[in-house]
Order: C-alpha cells, then sequence, then structure tokens
C-alpha cells in the first residue's frame, strides 16, 4: 500500500514539475518577444529598490492595516512552505516526519513556529475574502470596472479560500497526528504537541485510530495537492506576482518618472528642423513608429504586464478614469496580458512560432478611446506597488496610432501643425515669441502693475 501511494506521489510531482517548466517557458518566451532594453545599469540601486519594495513590500504600507496583513500573508506562505520540503521527502521515501528524529526537540518548537505562521495566515486571508465579498471596495467593482467582471473576480476570492482551505489542512493534520502519538500508534515518532494545533486536538478526542489516520492521510494528502495546484494554478493567475515581484522592481525605471523616453528618429529630425543638427545622412526610419502589438513593446513592458496585481491602486489615482474616462490603467495593464497570453497560445500550437492571427494590442484590446484619455499624469506609475509603468505602454500605442496611422484628434493635429511651421505649439511665429516681453518693456516699468491688474 505504502509503495503504491510513493508511485503515485512522484508520479503526480513529475506531473507538476513538467507543467510549470511549459508555462515558465512560455512566460518567458513571450517575454523575450518584447524590444531590447537595457536595465542593467547601476546594479546595487536596483537592488536597494527591491529589497525594499518587493521583499519589505514598502509600498504596500502606504495603507498599513493592509500592509501589515499583506505582508503576514507573504511572510507565512513563503516560510510555511519550507515545510513543503519534508513532505515532499516523505512523499517520495515513504516516510513520516522525516526530520524529526534528526531536529529533535527542535522539531516541535519550528513545527509551532509554522503552525503561528499558517494562523496568521488564516486570519489575513479570511478578513480579505470579507473585505472582497461584503465590504464592496470600489476599485474592485465590476459595476464601476469592466476589467474585474468575471475570471479576475473570481481568481482574486478563489485563491483566498485556497489558503484558507490549506491552512486548516495543515493545522487539523498537525492534530490529528499529534492525537495519534497519545495512541502510541505505529508510524508517528513521538514529537510532543504544537504550538497552534493542540487546540484543535479535542475535535478528535473520541475519533478511534484507523479514523484518525484517515483524517491525517486525508489532510496530507490534501496540503500537498493543494500546493501542488497553487504552484501551476500561480503561473496562470494574477498570483504570478509573487515571484515576478522581484525581478520587476529590480529592473525597474531608474529615471525621473516625468522624462519622457524620445524616439531617437524623430528627435533628430526636429532637431534638424530647428537647425540644432545638420548631420541629416545617418536617419533611418523605423519599421514601425509606437506599438501597435505585444512585439512592439519592449521586453520590461511585458514582464510588468505578468507582474500586475490586478490591485487597481492605479486606476484608483487616475484622474481620467475619475472624471468618468474609457481609460484604466489597470485595465491596460490586463489587457497586455491577455494579448501576451493569447500570442504564447498560439505559439504553444505553431511549434514555437507566432503564426499572424490579424489581431493586435491595440484596436482588439485596447481602443483609441482609452490611450487618448490619458493625461501622462504619471499617477499610476506612483501608486503601483510592485513598480509597474502602464504609462510607457499607453505612450507607445498612442505614438502609434498618431505617427503611423496619422490619426489624431483635430485639436491635436492643429498642435502638431503648429509645432511644425512655429516650432511651437501656438499659431504664432517663432519669431513673434518675445512680443509680449517688448510690449512690456516699451510701455516702462511703472505701467507693468495696471496690466497685471493689481
Ligand atoms: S498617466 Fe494616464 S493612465 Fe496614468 S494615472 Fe495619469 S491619466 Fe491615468
Ligand atoms: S499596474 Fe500596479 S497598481 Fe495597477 S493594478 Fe497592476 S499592480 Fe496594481
Amino acid at each position: 500500500m505504502a509503495i503504491i501511494q510513493q508511485i503515485i506521489f512522484i508520479a503526480i510531482l513529475a506531473g507538476v514539475a513538467w507543467l510549470m517548466y511549459q508555462r515558465i517557458g512560455i512566460i518567458g518566451k513571450t517575454i523575450r518577444l518584447g524590444k531590447e532594453e537595457d536595465r542593467t545599469d547601476q546594479p546595487s540601486k536596483r537592488l536597494s529598490i527591491m529589497m525594499r519594495v518587493a521583499f519589505g513590500q514598502k509600498k504596500m504600507f502606504d495603507r498599513p492595516l493592509i500592509g501589515v496583513l499583506h505582508f503576514a500573508v507573504y511572510v507565512g506562505f513563503i516560510l510555511i512552505n519550507i515545510e513543503i520540503l519534508e513532505i515532499v521527502l516523505d512523499g517520495i521515501l515513504g516516510t513520516h516526519r522525516l526530520f524529526s528524529a534528526a531536529l529533535s526537540n527542535f522539531y516541535a518548537a519550528l513545527i509551532g513556529f509554522f503552525e503561528l505562521l499558517a494562523l496568521a495566515v488564516l486570519i489575513a486571508c479570511a478578513i480579505f475574502l470579507i473585505r472582497r465579498s461584503f465590504l464592496k471596495v470600489e476599485r474592485f467593482q465590476p459595476a464601476r470596472h469592466r476589467e474585474m467582471s468575471g475570471w479576475p473576480q473570481l481568481d482574486g476570492k478563489l485563491i483566498l479560500v485556497f489558503e484558507i482551505v490549506l491552512m486548516i489542512a495543515i493545522l487539523t493534520m498537525n492534530a490529528a497526528d499529534s492525537a495519534l502519538q497519545d495512541l502510541g500508534s505505529a508510524h508517528y515518532p513521538i514529537t510532543g504537541d504544537f504550538l497552534v494545533s493542540q487546540w484543535f486536538k479535542p475535535l478528535f478526542a473520541e475519533w478511534s485510530e484507523g479514523t484518525l489516520i484517515a483524517y491525517e492521510r486525508l489532510a496530507w494528502w490534501i496540503h500537498i495537492l493543494g500546493i501542488f495546484i497553487f504552484a501551476v494554478y500561480l503561473t496562470y493567475s494574477k498570483h504570478l506576482h509573487i515571484a515576478l515581484a522581484f525581478p520587476n522592481t529590480y529592473f525597474s525605471r531608474l529615471e525621473p518618472k516625468g522624462e519622457m523616453k524620445n524616439m531617437p528618429e524623430i528627435t533628430q529630425e526636429v532637431k534638424i528642423m530647428l537647425g540644432l543638427d545638420t548631420q541629416a545622412g545617418d536617419t533611418t526610419v523605423p519599421e514601425r513608429f509606437g506599438a501597435k502589438d505585444v512585439a512592439d513593446l519592449s521586453w520590461k513592458n511585458l514582464m510588468d504586464a505578468y507582474s500586475c496585481t490586478e490591485c487597481g491602486r492605479c486606476t484608483a489615482a487616475c484622474p481620467a478614469n475619475i472624471t468618468g474616462k474609457k481609460l484604466s490603467p489597470r485595465k491596460i495593464m490586463m489587457d497586455t496580458r491577455d494579448r501576451l497570453e493569447e500570442v504564447g497560445r498560439n505559439m504553444l500550437a505553431n511549434n514555437g512560432e507566432f503564426v499572424n492571427d490579424n489581431k493586435n494590442l491595440l484596436g482588439d484590446y485596447i481602443i483609441e478611446e482609452e490611450i487618448l484619455a490619458c493625461t501622462t499624469c504619471n499617477a499610476c506609475v506612483q501608486e503601483c506597488p510592485v513598480l509597474i509603468n502602464p504609462l510607457d505602454i499607453i505612450l507607445q500605442l498612442r505614438r502609434h496610432k498618431v505617427m503611423d496611422e496619422a490619426h489624431a484628434p483635430g485639436s491635436w493635429n492643429m498642435m502638431f501643425q503648429n509645432l511644425d511651421t512655429n516650432q511651437a505649439p501656438w499659431k504664432f511665429s517663432a519669431n513673434d515669441r518675445f512680443n509680449w516681453a517688448s510690449a512690456v518693456v516699451d510701455r516702462g516699468p511703472e505701467n507693468k502693475s495696471t496690466e497685471s491688474g493689481i
């Protein structure tokens, strides 16, 4: 019987490893579809940002209560999973609590510490679930934010239920184990009671040895299968940020937020127009201006999309969204990821090569009305807890719309025309730009106050 369990366990473990290998491979491949962008400068500064923002979750503490609860879930989940090492080895070798003999008394203390973390995760997840289900947090409401309807709404709750079940399984498994130790059951080495699960022991007081063993095994399988399912599920859900928050913050943008990346080809053209650069010879016209589809974005834009937690803090701060415009920076990131996933499926079905599907990020997922509503204020960039930059994607899509498709609102076209002819957004000649000053000078300083109405 034990050997059959071992074989089943090893087969499941191999299946999970293969599925994760496939998923991680396709995610890496789709991110690499993006354009080259060097983000390797200033490694010590980057490391410091990653440690503060991803490891220390600095931005989550902008809202202290949520920050503490999120930190409890994060630390708890990471540390409890150390215990998985023992569970996996037990599953492969057919042993039970493999490390207990070697660690002696320290073993019960260690498991007790993990149990304390499990309890913290359980409480935090229960609070988050109540908050999502009953407190009607505005940024999670599908009626107000269409990107949150359907799967994203379910995904957010599912993972919390998942974690609650896993934590209950681990605590009751330990309690049943303890009760079996009290009965002197074979194969259950004496470790003593554990810190938290001892509170659950009275639940098992009247149970027979056979029923206790059946429950302990059931909880063990629920726990380990839950972890395996979670590991695969994570790669399909917004919870990928648990892993990607680290590289994403490390490779985040170091330049000031307000500094826009210009296209070198356009900068040179403008310089030539203004007579600042007369070397017109080596201007190369790019294949495409801006971005139309995911492959036109940079690899960092694509990693941003996979790292999005769908928290909606960006959208809640976006002035365009607040004033009722169609734009939601969270939707921009979710749409980019959805399109990337579609491209990934296409590649999987075609031996790793993308076959044109006549679809694009711009048009099929994100529409003109959304990108034109952006004020480029950077509020979304400022708010993001994992340093995602939705504005960068919006600007590239807008560049494509305006420069490649020559599709801009009438008022913008007037401004472009003025820039072209007057080198300024207004309809006055560049030579007249200081006329206002000479008018003041002509009247003399005594007349200035009259002009300004003081
Ligand atoms: S930069 Fe654009 S998308 Fe971001 S908050 Fe401002 S208006 Fe919204
Ligand atoms: S872009 Fe950042 S702030 Fe916006 S939903 Fe995603 S993780 Fe949250």
